[in-house]
């Protein structure tokens, strides 16, 4: 809870590529929206880029960033982000998860990949929240939406639970060039989620691949966008505001769309 006794916030964000950093409208929106909430005492990372069967946790101490991206300029390969470790949040996962069909394993030497440290390093630059990350076990959206829903008490606990991904990314659609066009599909599929997300259809959001236009060309892959199941099954049993604190589109076609519940 925050000082007013409200639930933490649970939010999904789009993470970027390490070159988010160097971006300083996105950094600030990303710290902006941090400090409009509450101070979280940790924050339980899900992440688009570490999927693993069972759900495993992460290091419970500080070790090395996970440089998971490939032909950057060296720089991008000495960033830090020594965010102390969060034990008692991953006990706290395990006992929640406990007898949820959820089997939980570790990984304690599983430092934090881009996904996580990038927007993490924009929103609490000082790295002195606790981070633990938690693998995404499976790309089956009704499960997801449990595993969110088993970890909501977490949210009156103080902790900030974080899906990162990108609601739609086609990077092969992707316009790297000054001032691209956003296609109409990607707008689509934007206002689309925006709407579901909006109203926290969960009927409608866990069934996307059904139901949400153009899903073929927003998302080849679904690791970005299964971590806002997660988000929202957070929120599931204590509706309230949704809003979406980052908009807009980069490269044209990927939304930049972020979040929260709460
Ligand atoms: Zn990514």
């Amino acid at each position: 809870m925050d000082a007013a006794g409200k639930p933490m916030p649970s939010i999904f964000l789009a993470h970027g590529s390490p070159l988010l950093l160097d971006d300083d409208e996105w950094v600030g929106e990303l710290r902006g929206w941090a400090e409009a909430m509450p101070r979280p005492k940790a924050v339980l990372m899900i992440s688009a880029h570490w999927e693993e069967r069972p759900l495993t946790l992460g290091a419970t101490a500080t070790v090395p960033l996970i440089y998971d991206f490939y032909g950057f300029p060296e720089r991008y390969y000495q960033v830090q982000y020594a965010a102390p470790g969060a034990p008692a949040l991953a006990q706290r996962v395990r006992e929640l998860l406990a007898g949820k069909q959820q089997v939980v394993a570790d990984d304690p030497r599983r430092g934090l990949d881009h996904g996580a440290y990038v927007p993490l390093k924009a929103m609490y630059p000082d790295a002195d929240v606790p981070v633990l990350q938690v693998s995404l076990p499976t790309m089956d959206a009704p499960t997801l939406f449990e595993v969110g829903r088993s970890l909501a008490p977490l949210r009156d606990e103080g902790v900030l639970i974080i899906g990162s991904g990108f609601l739609s990314h086609n990077l092969r659609a992707a316009d790297f060039r000054p001032d691209p066009v956003t296609p109409s599909w990607a707008a689509e599929f934007d206002a689309w989620a925006g709407d579901v997300l909006a109203r926290q259809d969960v009927d409608a959001l866990v069934d996307y691949r059904a139901k949400a236009p153009a899903v073929g060309y927003a998302l080849p892959t679904h690791e970005h966008f299964v971590p806002v199941v997660v988000s929202m099954g957070a929120a599931a049993d204590t509706p309230g505001e949704v809003q979406f604190p980052v908009t807009g589109f980069l490269a044209g076609s990927l939304t930049k769309r972020s979040v929260q519940f709460g």
